[in-house]
């Protein structure tokens, strides 16, 4: 008989799903806490001291104890200036402007200033005598042209500061400067001009004041997260674009997988900017360029990746539409120089801002609507979005928390790849159930075939055998017993042909013309024609009718289930069983039972036995003939009348059938 058994172990192999499943989110939120945690520690450090009045008090600032500090607050400022220290006098009148910050908005003479210009930043910073270790300055990228005095001596130069565009050049690179040791005040003057960008003007990232040893450190820990991200963002590209070009029919992983390594290019052109480190300097527009374009690409494969995970949610007009604006934006970064297309950024910051909104209100319906992968989707978001919006209220000096977009960005990447990744199992998982069900149901389809012809040509050579003899035998009572059999043989083929008919058309509606039907008569009748078949194993059936309410059925599909019920219970009884039926109304329904004293069934065949062609693969089953089709058809046809059949059987004791139908 069919082997079941084997189906249930291999299923359960594939049950591994589950288990990697949690091992893997146990690994992204180890990661998350372990990011978290490295990254809080910074809350610890006390409070930021700010510059005041062009003045930053550090006298009772440790640096070895205390770190790093920003040279944040108001500076002097001098716009359309550019000075040296030997030009500013005691109490000279000043402007006083928030660094970091851009110069954009500044008012002179009752107008802003706008983005390109020159000016002169100056900051004076006190400290205690003599410190024991050597002090240094570090500048980030930035897209400006800068001077940098200390104490009256040039010390580093970005390009060349100049009054108008000609005059001026442009380079970017980062550096680092010795402070002159064992001072007790610095003079810092920041010459600065602006003419290339159409981005914010001025200094626009916080400068850095430390010991040397944490500067550098500062530098080498900041190198290894970038390289981390980097990393990460390659490797991911490169395994969603092997994945899609296994599996064409998805393109999500595709999209993704570009979206991941044109990010791995961006975060080699911002913060330290390794590849304007490596590049020659006239080659730096390009650069330049390309980081741009980084930006404007990714938003729109971003968004085709989520259009191709959330089709239904997404609008395709929408995505169209914010393809074809990121495209003009492209198309201008391509075409126009740097001061124009410069221009074109903060107003691309905002279309990212409409399409982020616009993604986040498409997948919160992806999950009220319960699809897959839309729960981590969103999360993935979140946790992105509350990262951007810390760092930009941390650079705003409204909170003090640390910078957060590595942390925030890794765990989107990790999601977004374990949600993909998730989603290729699970076809593949169902991939692998339905080809296990395909060959069971092959086999099925052969045990079935076998057991069908061995079920035929019993009867079928009987009838043979006794036309045969027949013909050959005058005596009357011979023929009488022959004609007999062929009669019982033929109506056996009759009614296997039938269920084989019924089984067929049972796929397709069956009409099911009620009328008010007694089952006491159904079951009576149904008695009397296996009680031949009972005799054979001395096997009693009782019928206890109870108080029993008319039910509306269709008398030949009802007799059809019921009868196949109790003849399983002779069937698959043991010699000199009984077979005990029951029917009396309980509540709202009619309730019928057909106990048994036979070879009774294991507990994990209950479930499969109304499944079509399922016979249990016993050695006592083998000795009964039979194809698999009687209980799957007293199913169907009990709950076409709205009623239910259940089952409870212990193994050698016997089994116990239930049928429920609705009374009128
Ligand atoms: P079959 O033609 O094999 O009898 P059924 O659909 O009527 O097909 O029954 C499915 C299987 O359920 C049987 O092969 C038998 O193993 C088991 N079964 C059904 N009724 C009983 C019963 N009363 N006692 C023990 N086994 C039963």
């Amino acid at each position: 008989m069919i082997s079941n058994r084997f189906f249930e172990e291999r299923q359960k192999a594939y049950s591994w799903a589950p288990a990697g499943k949690n091992a893997l989110i146990i690994f992204v939120f180890a990661f998350i806490v372990f990011f978290c945690f490295s990254s809080c520690s910074k809350s610890d450090h006390r409070k930021r001291p700010l510059a005041a009045q062009g003045l930053l008090d550090l006298r009772s600032w440790d640096f070895e104890k205390d770190g790093i500090v920003e040279l944040n607050g108001d500076w002097q400022f001098y716009p359309n200036q550019l000075l040296r220290s030997a030009d500013f006098r005691e109490n000279q009148s000043f402007a006083l402007i928030k660094v970091p910050g851009s110069w954009d908005n500044f008012e002179l003479n009752g107008r802003k200033i706008g983005v390109t210009g020159y000016a002169t930043y100056r900051l004076q910073i006190q400290l205690v005598d003599r410190l024991p270790y050597q002090l240094g300055l570090r500048l980030l990228l930035i897209d400006s042209a800068y001077e940098l005095e200390i104490n009256g001596k040039l010390i580093y130069k970005n390009g060349k500061v100049g009054r108008d565009a000609a005059d001026s050049m442009l380079s970017k690179s980062h550096g680092k400067v010795l402070l002159p040791l064992n001072s007790n005040s610095y003079e810092i003057v920041l010459r600065v001009s602006d003419y290339h960008y159409h981005e914010d003007g001025g200094i626009v990232y916080p400068i850095l004041i430390g010991s040397m040893e944490s500067l550098d450190q500062e530098e080498i820990n900041e190198a290894y997260i970038e390289w981390f991200l980097i990393g990460i963002l390659s490797i991911m590209g490169i395994y969603h674009l092997g994945l899609y070009f296994i599996r064409r029919n998805d393109t999500s992983p595709l999209w993704f997988g570009i979206f991941s390594l044109i990010m791995a290019l961006r975060a080699m052109l911002t913060g330290s900017g390794f590849l304007y480190s490596i590049s020659p300097v006239d080659i730096q527009w390009l650069m330049h360029k390309i980081e741009y374009l980084t930006f404007y690409f990714s938003v729109s494969f971003f968004v085709m990746y989520g259009y191709r995970l959330f089709t239904e949610e997404f609008h395709q007009a929408a995505i169209r539409l914010g393809i074809i604006i990121s495209i003009l934006f492209s198309l201008v970064v391509v075409f126009t120089p740097v001061i124009v297309y410069s221009g074109s950024l903060f107003w691309f910051q905002i279309f990212t801002f409409i399409i982020g909104v616009y993604t986040i209100a498409c997948v919160a319906f992806a999950v009220r609507r319960k699809r897959e992968g839309s729960v981590l989707f969103l999360a993935a978001w979140i946790l992105f979005f509350a990262a951007v919006l810390n760092d930009i209220l941390n650079s705003q000096l409204i909170i003090d928390t640390g910078v957060y977009f590595h942390f925030g960005f890794i765990a989107f990447i990790f999601l977004q790849s374990y949600l993909l990744s998730r989603k290729f199992s699970n076809a593949f998982t169902t991939v692998e159930k339905q080809s296990l069900e395909l060959s069971r149901l092959a086999s099925v389809k052969d045990e079935f075939l076998a057991n069908l012809s061995h079920e035929l040509r019993t009867p079928l050579t009987a009838i043979y055998a006794y036309s045969e003899m027949f013909e050959n035998n005058n005596n009357p009572a011979d023929l009488k017993e022959y004609g007999r059999e062929i009669y019982s043989n033929s109506e056996k083929l009759i009614s296997y042909m039938d269920d084989l008919m019924l089984l067929t058309r049972m796929e397709s509606d069956i009409d099911l013309s009620k009328s008010g039907t007694d089952i006491r008569e159904i079951i009576s009748e149904n008695i009397y024609k296996l009680s031949k078949l009972a005799a054979e194993k001395n096997i009693s059936i009782q019928f206890h009718a109870g108080v029993v309410n008319e039910i509306q059925a269709n008398k030949k599909y009802m007799s059809k289930a019921i009868h196949a019920v109790i003849k399983n219970a002779v069937v698959y009884n043991k010699e000199n069983g009984t077979v005990i039926v029951s029917a009396q109304n309980d509540i709202s329904m009619l309730k019928i039972t057909v106990s048994d004293t036979g070879i009774g069934m294991a507990a994990r065949h209950l479930p499969l036995i109304f499944d079509r062609f399922y016979r249990v693969d016993s050695s006592d089953t083998y000795e009964v003939s039979g194809v698999g089709v009687g209980l799957f058809l007293a199913k169907k046809i009990i709950e076409m009348h709205g009623g239910s059949i259940s089952v409870k059987s212990e193994m050698d004791r016997g089994s116990e059938f239930t049928v429920r139908l609705p009374v009128e």
